[in-house]
């Protein structure tokens, strides 16, 4: 779960990590209100998950009540790259000498964690990383050793850090390495990272992603559930309890286990094809579950066909055929579902498929996930249903 800088900032406050005093406001009022209790000048910010607010207008100075008004009135209610500002952070401006760049990220393929710094902050990383790759210093970090201070210092002399802001800069890495793993952080980046003309360092911007993983050891999480940003399908999967991740392809996916969604994934691409979503519907695929996850993809207007592969193991495949036929019942379906049954009762299953005498143009049964998938990759490709 992403969080929004202002929460970023609260959640590195609890590690220690220096930010500017300041605080949220959803209204103009609340925003004078705030400009008034951090001091001014101040910096009006637009709460967006998406980079770059600063040139979109999104980030403006003020120094006195009239400009907080003028600033926060424009800002909130606008729209960043499709993304509508509902809140500004209002915070005391800082003077700056220097932008630096630091993340915390784990690299599941060394299986350790992954340091990233660099002297060039206040623009995108990729950019730095495309231009000038030799000025991002890359340091994995043993998560069974951790990160020292001398390790985090040198990191900093390694980035070309001026000598003034080395030990500033290892101390935040240290802090904002706690944030990552003892906050349970998928991502912890500040960018900038700032170095002030009176020599201190300090977190200017905070991106923090959550470890959805991790949650039940962090009941504090559950106050971001409310501000938690959802394209439309998630919102409706995650009323429905499902687990489900949209994608940009045209084939729906439902799928039971999550290795078996997987692969499916892999199935439809490997002949031709692109998922529209991951969906696991897990064990229980009963009637009101399938007819939820039907609902759930039929809203999403690039499917062109629903691939439906279970395999069942403790889920019968009675239990799957009657979920899809009493689903088909309940959703008026705008694409055609493949189904590929088999496993448990699966003989069954296709029976009762057979006997709902659904016609071919929105059901059609395929016996293994490889036709399956060229079927529903066919029909997701503009070839005609049932075939
Ligand atoms: P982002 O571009 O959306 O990530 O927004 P940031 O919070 O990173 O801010 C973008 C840029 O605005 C920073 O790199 C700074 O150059 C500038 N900025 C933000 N806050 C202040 C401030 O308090 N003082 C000054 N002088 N510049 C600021
Ligand atoms: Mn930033």
């Amino acid at each position: 779960m992403d969080l929004f800088e202002y929460q970023g900032k609260q959640y590195f406050g609890r590690f220690g990590i220096p930010v500017s005093a300041g605080g949220v406001a959803e209204t103009v009022d609340e925003a004078v209100a705030q400009a008034e209790a951090a001091g001014y000048p101040v910096v009006v910010k637009a709460q967006v998950q998406v980079g770059g607010r600063g040139k979109a207008g999104g980030i403006k100075l003020a120094n006195d009540a009239d400009e907080v008004r003028q600033h926060a009135g424009n800002i909130l209610g606008m729209d960043i790259k499709g993304h509508r500002v509902d809140r500004v952070w209002v915070e005391q401006a800082s003077d700056i000498d220097e932008e630096y760049y630091a993340s915390f990220t784990l690299d599941r393929a060394a299986k350790q964690h992954l340091l990233m710094l660099s002297a060039q902050g206040g623009v995108e990383i990729e950019e730095v990383a495309a231009k000038d790759p030799d000025a991002i210093v890359r340091l994995h970090i043993d998560p069974v050793d951790g990160l020292s201070r001398e390790t985090a210092r040198q990191a900093a002399v390694d980035a070309r850090i001026p000598e003034r802001a080395v030990d500033g800069v290892a101390d935040i890495l240290m802090k904002l390495y706690r944030c990552f793993v003892d906050g349970d952080c998928d991502l912890a980046e500040i960018n900038p990272l700032i170095l002030k003309p009176d020599g201190a360092v300090h977190a200017l911007d905070a991106k923090v992603s959550l470890d959805g993983n991790a949650a039940f050891r962090h009941p504090e999480w559950e106050e971001y559930d409310k501000t938690e940003v959802l394209d439309d399908r998630e919102q409706l999967a995650k009323e429905h309890d499902l687990q489900y991740i949209g994608l940009d392809g045209s084939v729906g996916i439902i799928a039971n286990g999550a290795g078996l969604a997987m692969s499916t994934l892999d199935v439809v691409n490997q002949v031709g094809g692109e998922a529209a979503n991951f969906l696991d519907i897990g064990g229980g695929a009963n009637a009101d579950v399938m007819a939820a996850a039907l609902t759930v993809i039929n809203h999403d207007e690039n499917v062109r066909s629903i691939f439906v592969n279970i395999f069942g193991g403790i889920t019968r495949g009675e239990e799957v055929a009657k979920g899809v036929v009493e689903g088909l019942r309940r959703v008026e379906l705008r694409a055609p579902i493949v189904i590929r049954l088999d496993g448990t009762n699966a003989e069954e299953g296709r029976q009762i498929i057979l006997d709902a005498g659904i016609p071919a143009s929105k059901l059609i049964s395929k016996p293994t996930m490889l036709e399956a998938a060229r079927e529903a990759v066919r029909i997701a490709n503009g070839g005609e249903g049932g075939a």
